[in-house]
């Protein structure tokens, strides 16, 4: 059986109070007892001294006689002189040990003879009998013993004070033991109550139910342990708390790291599919030459072809490589600086306006000075891509319009054209890697479909944003957004 913290105390303090109760009792009732017989043998031996000093006038000035025949003379009356106040009764003996004077009418019945043998020796002698003291002192005189003086005193007055003390100690040492047992246990209860708080709150941490206060407000040693145990909740929490956002983090790493893992080994799958086509159509023709080397028309065609299908493949090749450098080194080549859109738009439409004229396709430029702080190759190769698309998926004598304008602080540029658009569920999904909406008309355009993919990177990697509008059917626009360059003024 477990005996709790508090039955232990309250033992403790049990014990403790009856053994110093007992013992300070047993040493005070000690105390009185031997004052008690102190004072009574003093007072005795001044009054044998007393007798033996008057038995001896009255021998010396009286006249001269032998001890004994003194002594039967003069007893009885010596006797009645000798019994004062606080004597029960007066004996006197001549030198033969006879009694010759007693100062009570009753006889006193006791042996005496052991004691009085004492005294006839010389020596003081007495005999404690219930609540009587029976004293012998000789009484000497000039020529040696005259006689023994006994004297009767009764101690009941003295044993009455002693059982009251000792009733007196029994009841203070009962109401002492109850009420030091109730304050003790009321004590303890609350030191118990303390720690069992103490306990629960160590319990409810273990629960991860942190402290919102401090479990005691004293001031002594469980107080301070108190504000111990809620600061230390306090410091798990954080930690526990701390633990758990690294553990979010590890596992947003670990699921973007399978992502990045699995569109690494998407684009591989999608890159070698996508090169083995003009390898193939290239090796096609070569073995056609090798075949008919006499047709010219056969030659001229094969040429023509295994030179476009070179061009995409080394387009193919130079994109893919931009978009994996991009996308795994973060210095990619970029130079930041304060780029005015409206003249780098200027720049990349001219550059494209002679592919557009050969599709009789016509460019309309509503361009406001905006300035940017990002890297102008950069930004060239994103909007050359983008009028590249605008112009590829167009319709003959389709338009397209490039905009720029400041709108709450931010630099934003529209390419739209008279195209066949792309359809809504298409919009997220062309910034894919190797997505076509379709594929041999982007093939037939020399597409590769990483064009926006790589534009899309370049315009995150130059902190903006780019959003694709328009349905099927009705054109498309391309809405790209940059955080204006605003240069203060000194
Ligand atoms: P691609 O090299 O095939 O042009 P992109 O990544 O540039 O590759 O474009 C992905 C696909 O998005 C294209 O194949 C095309 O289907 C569609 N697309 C891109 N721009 C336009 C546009 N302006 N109008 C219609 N479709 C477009």
């Amino acid at each position: 059986m477990r005996v709790g913290l508090k039955w232990k105390l309250m033992g403790f303090i049990g014990v403790l109070l009856l053994v110093t109760l007992t013992v300070l009792s047993l040493l005070v009732l000690q105390g009185i007892k031997d004052n008690q017989l102190r004072g009574r043998e003093q007072s005795l031996q001044i009054q044998a001294e007393l007798a033996g000093k008057q038995v001896r006038q009255m021998y010396i000035t009286g006249e001269r006689t032998a001890p004994e025949e003194f002594m039967q003379r003069r007893g009885q009356e010596l006797a009645v002189t000798l019994d004062s106040y606080n004597l029960t009764h007066v004996l006197i003996y001549d030198r033969n040990g006879r009694r010759v004077g007693n100062s009570s009418p009753m006889e006193i019945a006791i042996d005496a003879r052991p004691a009085l043998e004492h005294a006839l020796n010389g020596k003081i002698a007495y005999i404690t009998e219930k609540n009587k003291v029976e004293y012998f002192a000789p009484l000497p005189g000039p020529e040696g013993l005259l006689g023994v003086v006994q004297l009767g005193i009764s101690i009941q007055e003295d044993q009455e004070f002693y059982q009251y003390i000792e009733r007196l100690f029994l009841l203070v040492g009962m109401i002492v033991t109850v009420s030091g047992l109730l304050f003790g246990y009321w004590f303890v209860a609350r030191q118990a109550r303390a720690i069992r708080k103490l306990m629960s709150a160590a319990d409810q941490i273990g629960d991860g139910r942190y402290l919102q206060s401090p479990v005691l407000m004293r001031g002594d040693e469980l107080g301070e342990l108190g504000r111990q145990i809620y600061a230390m909740s306090g410091t798990i929490e954080q930690q526990v708390a701390r633990l758990e956002t690294e553990k979010r983090k590890l596992q947003e790493a670990v699921e973007r790291l399978e992502l990045l893992e699995q569109s690494q080994k998407q684009f591989i799958n999608n890159f070698s599919h996508e090169f083995k086509t003009p390898v193939t159509s290239i090796k096609a023709y070569a073995d056609l030459l090798g075949m008919y080397n006499d047709d010219p028309g056969l030659i001229r065609e094969a040429t023509s072809n295994m030179s476009k299908e070179a061009e995409r493949l080394s387009g193919l090749v130079d994109q893919a490589l931009q978009l994996s450098l991009l996308n795994n080194y973060e210095p990619f080549a970029s130079h930041p600086e304060p780029v005015d859109l409206a003249v780098l738009l200027e720049d990349a439409c001219g550059r494209m306006n002679g592919k557009a004229l050969k599709f009789g396709i016509m460019m309309h430029l509503d361009l406001s000075p905006v300035r940017v702080f990002a890297d102008r190759d950069n930004l060239l190769h994103i909007f050359i891509n983008l009028l590249d698309n605008a112009i590829k998926y167009n319709v003959p004598q389709g338009q397209i319009r490039v905009s720029s304008a400041l709108e709450h602080r931010q630099a934003v540029i529209r390419i739209s054209d008279t195209g066949i658009g792309i359809a809504e569920d298409e919009r997220e999904r062309v910034f894919e890697p190797f997505y076509t909406v379709n594929k041999d008309r982007s093939r037939a355009s020399g597409g590769t479909g990483l064009g926006l993919a790589l534009v899309k990177s370049l315009v995150e990697k130059q902190n903006g944003s780019i959003r694709i509008e328009g349905d099927q059917g009705q054109g498309t626009k391309v809405t790209v957004v940059f955080p204006a360059f605003e240069q203060h003024e000194p």
